[in-house]
């Protein structure tokens, strides 16, 4: 398949390159390099069949794409981290309308198949545990994370009415939370900070009490659950996540006991609207997709830890 790629320098983006790659597939990626970072594609630079083009995808780029069609078109971009969208509100507004709606159109002209990277963030602080695809959610509509939230919220309407109304074969992914190699080592989320801090013996800045609960899934599990739904007929949303759910603080734990650079753990400020607890109920992905994860925490982690340990040596 030739196949489009929107946020492919970012952390998922590039590992979904590898796989599409590794598959057999072509690919075109885009990306505008907001927050993600040409080091994390530079191994591909002699592939043939793959190809790098800097866009904005909230311009239209049809005249920018080699000649010929396409076969899917994967809008994975968007600001991620709560750190990076708070300091891009409106880039992650665009990003998740008028980017979404260029890609869109460009799946609808080729009759392409489509797949949008939603998110857990669509349930907002949620009020059922474990969250299920039927679950609406409670979203704060106005406050600061409000430039994401609904930024996908709005994604996941505007696929379901290109589908609706055009017949795009479309996909929705609800990716929980995911770690793994590539991540930036400053972008704020929970991994990269507490394994930048281990490393190099500073205090984990755990938020809040730590009671608030998240589930993380290794990359290459996820990157599996994209895969499959991407060659799918399901048009709803799937959640894509691993159900092993743990509190901050254990995490927080778990990390030092993992580095041993005799770190301590120290409170800050909980952010506001931090959602209290996250968990996928994924029994839709089993059912519909014959997927699970299977990468430990253990393994993911040291896997990761080794990645991160060469990017701390390289900053200090
Ligand atoms: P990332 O920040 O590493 O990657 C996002 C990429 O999108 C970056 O390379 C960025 O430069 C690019 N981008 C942003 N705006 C763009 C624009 N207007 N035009 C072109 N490129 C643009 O984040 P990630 O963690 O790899 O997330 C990838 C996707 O998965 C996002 O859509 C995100 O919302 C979704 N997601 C990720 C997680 C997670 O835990 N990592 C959880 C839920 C959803
Ligand atoms: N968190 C924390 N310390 C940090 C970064 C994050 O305690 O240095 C907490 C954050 O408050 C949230 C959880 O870890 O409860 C996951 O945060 P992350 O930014 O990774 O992703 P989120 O799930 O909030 O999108």
């Amino acid at each position: 398949m030739r196949i489009i790629v929107s946020g492919a320098a970012g952390f998922i983006g590039s590992h979904m390159c590898d796989r599409l790659l590794k598959e057999g597939n072509t690919v075109v990626a885009v990306d505008n390099l907001l927050t993600g970072s040409l080091d994390n594609l530079s191994h591909l630079d002699s592939v043939k069949a793959f190809q790098f083009i800097e866009h904005d995808v909230n311009i239209p780029m049809a005249a920018k794409l080699p000649g010929g069609s396409y076969d899917a078109v994967l809008h994975m971009a968007s600001a991620a981290s709560p750190k990076d969208y708070l300091a891009h509100p409106i880039e992650t507004l665009d990003v998740g309308s008028i980017g979404t709606r260029n890609m869109l159109e460009l799946a609808r002209i080729n009759n392409a198949r489509f797949l949008v990277t939603s998110t857990s963030e669509c349930y907002g602080d949620p009020l059922v545990h474990p969250q299920v695809e039927t679950y609406w959610g409670n979203v704060n509509p106005v406050g600061p994370r409000s430039c994401y939230d609904e930024s996908k919220r709005f994604a996941e309407a505007m696929t379901m009415a290109y589908h609706r109304t055009h017949r795009v074969r479309t996909n929705i992914a609800r990716i929980f939370n995911t770690y793994g190699p590539k991540m930036q080592l400053n972008d704020g989320r929970v991994v990269p900070a507490f394994l930048d801090q281990a490393l190099r013996g500073e205090p984990l800045t755990v938020f809040g009490d730590g009671s608030q609960t998240r589930s993380f899934c290794y990359v290459s599990d996820l990157v599996d659950g994209l895969y499959r739904l991407m060659l799918s007929d399901e048009r709803y949303p799937v959640n894509l996540g691993n159900p092993r759910e743990m509190t901050i603080l254990e995490f927080a734990e778990r990390i030092c006991g993992l580095i041993r650079s005799g770190s301590t753990i120290v409170r800050r400020p909980l952010p506001e609207d931090d959602p209290r607890q996250r968990k996928p109920d994924i029994s839709k992905a089993k059912r519909v997709l014959g997927w699970e994860p299977v990468v430990t925490l253990e393994e993911g982690l040291k896997t990761t830890t080794e990645y991160f340990r060469q990017k701390v040596a390289i900053t200090t």
